[in-house]
């Protein structure tokens, strides 16, 4: 029992795709009502150029899950 010959993977041509982030652009977050929100467009680079797969957005303070706000509270002392 034996692999018929053309068949290995490795002659396979293969495409090489990188994902790059393009620069961010900060905006107000409606939110935490401050400057902290990130935009930043996804571009993905191909042998046939670049283009652009989409964007993300996120608040360096809302999604800063290693560091949450703490609850706010009014002290009436
Ligand atoms: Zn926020």
């Amino acid at each position: 029992m034996s692999r018929p010959p053309g068949t290995a993977a490795s002659h396979r041509p293969w495409t090489a795709f990188v994902l790059h982030a393009a620069t961010p652009e900060a905006s107000w977050c409606a939110v935490c009502k401050a400057w902290t929100c990130l935009t930043v467009g996804l571009l993905l680079l191909t042998p046939d150029g670049i283009s652009t797969v989409g964007t993300r957005t996120w608040c360096e303070i809302c999604d800063d899950t290693d560091h949450p706000l703490p609850p706010r509270r009014i002290d009436r002392g």
